[in-house]
């Protein structure tokens, strides 16, 4: 198996952010042969939503067997035999990147608890934003922590429910949770697949020989040859089990808001996410984002900063009715042993990850289109290079409008500071990236290619980053703001790693 991904941006992460902020995939398979096998094959499908870390909890009818590993799927668990290593007819997987500070192999998923009435793995893509809060109320009631992960959190919200069935236990300790999550749970009886209330991160339902599948992504359906049935709807809990498959409704119905995102970056191009292929989304950015930021230039190429840029470039470029060409190339085998986490180290890091291709940038014109920036660490290097190379003019286009806003519910970004367009006016940023014009898609241009017009009263989808227009309080930061030891506390468990 490869270790490549094409989403794979390790230099962009800043080591000096201890936040718990997570990104990863989760999936889950009921009553089926070999379902740690096909589980593994789902989280490879799903590896570029994490990289760090991976784990396998599968039930063999009579106990629970779980590996959690540092490193890529292929690795953890490529080779011999996972049906004698993890045997049963049900398993769940996930798979996780966190950033420096949260990752030892206590926090690595799925995360298993021995309750009153049996066991539960759980695996859960997001973020809680009241997880500081939530922790804190727990200890002071005498849990005990295992982990800085705030899916723990979630275990013992179900533990310590009073309810007499497990679905009800399970679902009073989801009314207690805010922020953004996707969760598949697994007890002796059942498997259990979960979206907050907003619909903030995806999850799917599907189909294997009758038998129920869940996963973050439509791309882990594909890989194990399963059908795609439907997305588990915004606030939606749906069990598996002897019963066969039923569909609970824990909250307050409210309109979804799905995290943008996923679309600008996140997912997989070959994945369909709440109904839209997320191929044909960039595309349609890039065709709007010729269309916003063409005039009084003139280009020769278009190049991606591959790979997340390729689709919003092809699209610019058929928009554009210019060439679209590789010029830069994308070597596939940077594994993670190469590329620590130190500021040197990452400067090397993108010179390993990306080489100009002279041939196609030489006194060329050339227009780069990347998906997203972010802090601008990247896009420095890349326009650098490119010039180096010998292009006679550099211009810069980002197929998101600008990024002016972190992430509290599962994406990694970083804090306002470090935000590259919260920080700089567009030509300030031109002259920071040295780049000849600097553009970027506007926030109606970016409904437009989801089909959509936002709807300022009640938005359609988790935008907050390029509009601050946040869908959940956000209690934890709240909290901090006022009262920093909290979090100063809660942290320095880390340390102890
Ligand atoms: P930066 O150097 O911080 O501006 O990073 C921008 C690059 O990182 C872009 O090329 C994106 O494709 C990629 N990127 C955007 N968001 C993320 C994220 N949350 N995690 C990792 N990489 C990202």
């Amino acid at each position: 198996m490869s270790h490549a991904h094409e989403h794979w941006s390790p230099p962009a992460r800043d080591p000096d952010d201890d936040s718990l902020r997570l990104e990863c995939g989760v999936f889950g398979v009921y009553d089926t042969a070999e379902a740690s096998g096909i589980t593994a094959l789902g989280l490879h499908a799903l590896q570029h939503r994490g990289q760090e870390a991976c784990g396998i909890a599968s039930f063999d009818g009579q106990r629970f067997h779980t590996e959690r590993h540092m490193g890529y799927v292929g690795d953890a668990f490529g080779g011999g035999d996972l049906s004698k290593r993890l045997p049963g007819r049900h398993a769940i997987g996930h798979t996780r990147y966190s950033t420096a500070g949260g990752s030892f192999l206590r926090n690595v998923q799925p995360m298993f608890a021995d309750l009153e009435a049996g066991g539960l793995a759980l695996a859960h893509n997001g973020n809680l934003t009241n997880f500081l809060t939530l922790r804190e109320q727990l200890v002071s009631e005498g849990a005990i922590f295992q982990s800085t992960s705030d899916s723990e959190a979630i275990l013992h919200l179900i533990a310590r429910s009073r309810r007499p069935k497990f679905l009800d236990r399970f679902t009073e300790a989801l009314q207690q949770l805010e922020g953004g999550y996707a969760l598949v749970a697994m007890t002796n009886k059942k498997l259990i697949g979960v979206r907050d209330p907003l619909g903030i991160r995806p999850l799917v339902l599907g189909d294997l020989h009758g038998r129920a599948v869940f996963a973050s992504e439509t791309c882990a359906l594909d890989m194990i040859g399963a059908t795609f049935v439907r997305d588990i709807e915004h606030g939606e809990m749906v069990v598996a089990d002897d019963k066969g498959l039923r569909s609970f409704r824990p909250f307050p119905a409210q309109q979804a808001r799905p995290c943008i995102f996923e679309y600008v970056y996140f997912a997989r191009p070959d994945s369909v996410v709440n109904g839209r292929s997320i191929y044909e989304v960039r595309k349609r950015m890039g065709r709007r984002l010729a269309q916003e930021s063409l005039t009084g230039i003139d280009i020769d190429v278009v190049v991606p900063v591959p790979d997340s840029g390729v689709p919003a470039a092809l699209g610019f470029a058929q928009e554009a009715d210019k060439p679209f060409e590789m010029g830069i190339i994308r070597n596939h085998y940077v594994g993670r042993t190469f590329i620590q986490p130190t500021q040197g180290e990452r400067e090397l890091g993108v010179r390993m990850k990306l080489a100009p291709n002279r041939s196609v940038l030489a006194g060329k014109k050339v227009l780069l289109v990347d998906d997203s920036i972010v802090r601008g660490t990247n896009s420095v290097r890349v326009v650098r290079m490119v010039r180096e190379a010998g292009a006679a003019e550099v211009h810069l286009r980002s197929a998101s409008p600008p990024i002016m806003w972190p992430d509290y519910y599962g994406i990694d970004m970083p804090d306002r500071e470090k935000l590259l367009a919260a920080n700089h006016t567009v030509e300030e940023i031109a002259r920071i990236l040295g780049v000849d014009s600097m553009g970027y898609l506007s926030v109606e241009g970016l409904y437009w290619a989801m089909d959509a017009v936002r709807d300022d009263a009640h938005p359609q989808y988790t935008d907050h980053y390029f509009t601050g227009d946040y869908p959940t309080r956000l209690l934890d930061k709240e909290i901090a703001e006022g009262r920093n030891e909290l979090v100063e506390r809660q942290l320095s468990f880390l340390v102890d790693a």
